[in-house]
This record gives C-alpha cells, sequence and structure tokens, in this order.
C-alpha cells in the first residue's frame, strides 16, 4: 500500500481527526508465535510492503485491518484466530489489490464500511488488468506435471477454457473469440507449466510456499507448483480444477476479487464447490473485453 501518497489528497483535518482515532486504536500488537507468519502473510500479499518498518505497531494494524477487511472478517486489527485461520486457506500467490486510498485507509481505522471497490497495484505484473487485443487465443501444457495425469490436466483445462471462451462471447456479434488448444506448430498464447523451485521469475515455489500463479497479457503464463499436493475433485489435497479457472482468469487479464463467490477471490474453491464464473467474473471480464470488442480488433486490422 502506498500509504504517504494516500495522505496527501486528503485535508489536514481529515488527517487529524484519522490520526486521534489512529492512536486510540492502534495498541501495540504482542509478539506471538504466530507473528512472523501473519508478517510474511501481509508482505508476500501486498498488505504490507517490503520496505516499510515492519516492527511499526501502526503499520501493522492498518495492514491486519486491510487483510481482515478484504477478506470480510471483524476489523479488529489483530492477528487473532479467524485472521490466522483465513491466512492458512490455500490461496494464489499473486498480491491482492488492497485499498491504498486515503480515504479507504480511514475508514477501515473507523471501522466505516468502506466502497468495496478493489484498487489495482502499481506492482508491474501484479495488478495491472490488461486485456489480449485479439479475439483468436491458442492455450498449451508445456510442461506436464510429474504427478497429475496429463489427460486429465488437459480435460480439466479444456473445460475451463470452452466456459471461457462461452462467456466471452455473449456480448460479441459475428465476430467472436476462439479458444483452442495450440497444434504443434502453433505459438501458445496462454502456456500452462508445472514448475518447482526457482524457475526463472520472482515467484520461487518452495515445498509449503507457494502454490500457483499467472502473468497478465500479453505474457500470459500459468505455473503451477508441482510439489504441491495437487488432487482431483479430492479433499485429500489442493484440488486442481478451481486453482486452474483461476490461473486462466489471471491469464486474460483479470485481477483478485474480494467478492467470495467469484472465481478470482485470492482463496481456491474447495473441491466440493461446483465451478462456474460469477456474474462477479463475468461483470470485470466484460470491462476488460467489452461487447463487440472482436468486431474492433477485426476493424482495427483491415
Ligand atoms: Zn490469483
Ligand atoms: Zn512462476
Amino acid at each position: 500500500m502506498n500509504f504517504c501518497r494516500g495522505f496527501s489528497a486528503v485535508s489536514p483535518t481529515l488527517i487529524l481527526v484519522a490520526c486521534v482515532a489512529c492512536v486510540v486504536r492502534a495498541r501495540p500488537l504482542a509478539t506471538t508465535a504466530d507473528d512472523t507468519d501473519a508478517m510474511h502473510y501481509l508482505i508476500k500479499y501486498g498488505y504490507l510492503e517490503p520496505g516499510e518498518d515492519h516492527q511499526n505497531p501502526f503499520l501493522r494494524h492498518i495492514a491486519l485491518l486491510q487483510f481482515q477487511d478484504y477478506f470480510g472478517l471483524p476489523k479488529t486489527g489483530r492477528d487473532d484466530d479467524d485472521t490466522m485461520k483465513k491466512m492458512e486457506e490455500e490461496r494464489c500467490d499473486l498480491r491482492d489489490p488492497v485499498s491504498s486510498t486515503a480515504l479507504e485507509i480511514f475508514a477501515n481505522v473507523l471501522n466505516l464500511p468502506t466502497a468495496g471497490f478493489d484498487v489495482l497495484s502499481d506492482v508491474p505484473g501484479e495488478g495491472q488488468q490488461r486485456s489480449w487485443f485479439k479475439c483468436t487465443l491458442r492455450w498449451k501444457i508445456v510442461k506436464p506435471s510429474q504427478n497429475l495425469k496429463e489427460s486429465d490436466v488437459r480435460n480439466i483445462v479444456t473445460q475451463a477454457m470452452k466456459k471461457y471462451e462461452g462467456a466471452l462471447n455473449q456480448d460479441q456479434n459475428e465476430y467472436t473469440f476462439s479458444i483452442e488448444e495450440a497444434r504443434d506448430q502453433e505459438d501458445p498464447d496462454i502456456k500452462l507449466l508445472f514448475v518447482t523451485g526457482n524457475h526463472g521469475d520472482t515467484f520461487t515455489f518452495k515445498k509449503k510456499d507457494g502454490v500457483a500463479h499467472a502473468f497478465y497479457p500479453t505474457e500470459g503464463a500459468i505455473h503451477f507448483n508441482d510439489d504441491s499436493n495437487w488432487t482431483i475433485k479430492s479433499k485429500d489435497g489442493i484440488d486442481f480444477e478451481p486453482a486452474v479457472y483461476h490461473q486462466i482468469g489471471h491469464a486474460f487479464g483479470m485481477e483478485h476479487s474480494r467478492n467470495t463467490s467469484a472465481l478470482m477471490n485470492p482463496i481456491f474453491k474447495r473441491a466440493d464447490v461446483p465451478i462456474s464464473l460469477s456474474a462477479d467474473d463475468i461483470e470485470r471480464m466484460k470491462k476488460l473485453y467489452p461487447p463487440r470488442f472482436c468486431e474492433r480488433i477485426h476493424m482495427d486490422r483491415t
């Protein structure tokens, strides 16, 4: 969060009122056994910036409030049981687009309702919604899993891409999206890879740290940690299906959503929850690919 930048747009009176409230509410947090885990989480997912003073009780209090607000938890500003339990749920590696405006931070501090808007991060590749500027897209499993059957993975990805294609084509006319598996000679746009450890980007996978992430258009790569306990339709591990639907959403340009029914919520859906694009997902998709998008692409190219 860019806290200082947020202050600049607010009147001194409001800052004074809010800071008085901060002093009242920002009691120092006790150091607990979970302290390091909570701190690690808050930094990793964008609630605290790496350069900030993480021992500063005010900044940690704000970061916890932001996290609790994002996930609809009671806003205590403390690493309480509800907060720690939520942090343990399996989730995407990408950061959350937390509020960075002073007014939203103050609303959280004062425990007022927030507007609920997700604010885009300014970290390149981790929060900038972008769209593909074409309607024919090809995908490919570039590096298969050592643990999941490739045919199962291919079937799930094929179904997921069909669902995204259907959603994308809802408001197109004669020019539509075509999303298919790349043939051997074709260069894929969306590349799926199962990898481990340091695999050449800023997201190093560890055995129990890092599950999956993706890059926005026009990069379009999706990486799964092949050391994670992936399963298919089973609760005894991380169900691959909701994870891949979520990552494909990123590969089409979608950011995280705080809506718990959305596939783009950072927490992966459980294996027993039916997979479908929610109204929230479709609304976000339409912002990236509005009605007659493909017609405009076609006109631009002719
Ligand atoms: Zn994600
Ligand atoms: Zn990666």
